[in-house]
């Protein structure tokens, strides 16, 4: 591959650090010719990100925290400054109270069920809408990020399973809405990567130990892995497919008893 995102522009949604799935995506597509906007949610997160989107060398570094509706506004205002148009949306954001990762599903709160939502699902189709007019000018497409606590119940993943169990929803029905022009939509269920995000989940270290035993790669996925599956969803390779849920777990998702 060389090229596969030359003269092509990316808003990215996620980054924390140089462990963020979504900065794996970037540097992959950077190596492929690719142009960035970055955005942070946080000024403390603005110290660890910006070191990072100069080493990439982005147009800009926007704040932007998903659940602060005007902040979005702003947000997609500055990218209209410099972009008329961009090709790819990578929305790697998700976030549930801590008390909501642990224990029994069935305590969570109406607060927390609400903050994991709004933040984990109801952000995909916020910024779809927004995206929208800049991708419909270059054909280009979304990618967010699921885990397979969507599909089946994970030791306190939670109610975090039910916010990606809405995300992969969101990803068919924004699907159907923007491909009548040109935009796709879609998702990557990914194997467990040892993250910020990731550490949130208590006892999550034992699944990295699970999936090694039994997926029938032997083996976690890497950063790198996830990177590929986006390069090829979100460039032309990927012209063909919308509204999937592409998983890059080793296989682990197959498995019965
Ligand atoms: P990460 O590096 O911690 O990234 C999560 C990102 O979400 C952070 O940049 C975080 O910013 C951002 N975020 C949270 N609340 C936000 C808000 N209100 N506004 C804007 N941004 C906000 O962890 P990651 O593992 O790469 O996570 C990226 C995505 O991959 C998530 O959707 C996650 O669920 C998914 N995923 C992860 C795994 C895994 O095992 N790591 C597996 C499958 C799927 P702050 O740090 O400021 O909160």
């Amino acid at each position: 591959m060389s090229g596969l995102f030359a003269g092509k522009r990316v808003l990215v949604f996620g980054v924390a650090n140089e462990r963020s799935i979504a900065w794996g995506i970037a540097e992959a597509m950077q190596r492929e010719g690719a142009e960035f906007i970055f955005t942070y949610a946080g000024e403390v997160l603005e110290r660890r990100v910006r070191p990072l989107a100069e080493q990439i060398g982005a147009r800009a570094l926007i704040p932007c925290d998903v659940t602060d509706d005007e902040q979005v506004s702003a947000a997609f205002r500055q990218v209209a400054d410099l972009w008329d148009g961009f090709d790819v949306l990578i929305h790697a954001v998700a976030f549930a109270n801590r008390e909501d990762l642990d224990g029994r599903f069935v305590e969570t709160s109406r607060a927390g069920f609400a903050t994991a939502l709004d933040v984990s699902a109801y952000s995909l189709v916020l910024l779809a809408r927004h995206s929208e007019p800049f991708l419909a000018r270059r054909k280009g497409s979304i990618v967010t990020l699921s885990y397979y606590g969507a599909e089946k119940v994970v030791q306190n993943y939670n109610v975090m399973g039910v916010a990606k169990a809405a995300l992969e929803a969101c990803v068919r029905y924004l699907a159907n809405d923007l491909g009548p022009a040109g935009v796709r939509v879609n998702g990557i269920s990914a194997g467990p990567v040892k993250t910020l995000a990731a550490a949130g989940i208590r006892g999550f270290k034992t699944i990295f130990g699970v999936v090694e035993e039994r997926a029938p790669l032997r083996r976690n996925v890497t950063q790198e892995d996830i990177a590929h599956a986006a390069l090829f969803l979100c460039s032309d390779l990927g012209a063909g497919v919308t509204g999937e849920i592409m998983h890059v777990d080793g296989g682990y998702n197959i498995l019965g008893f």
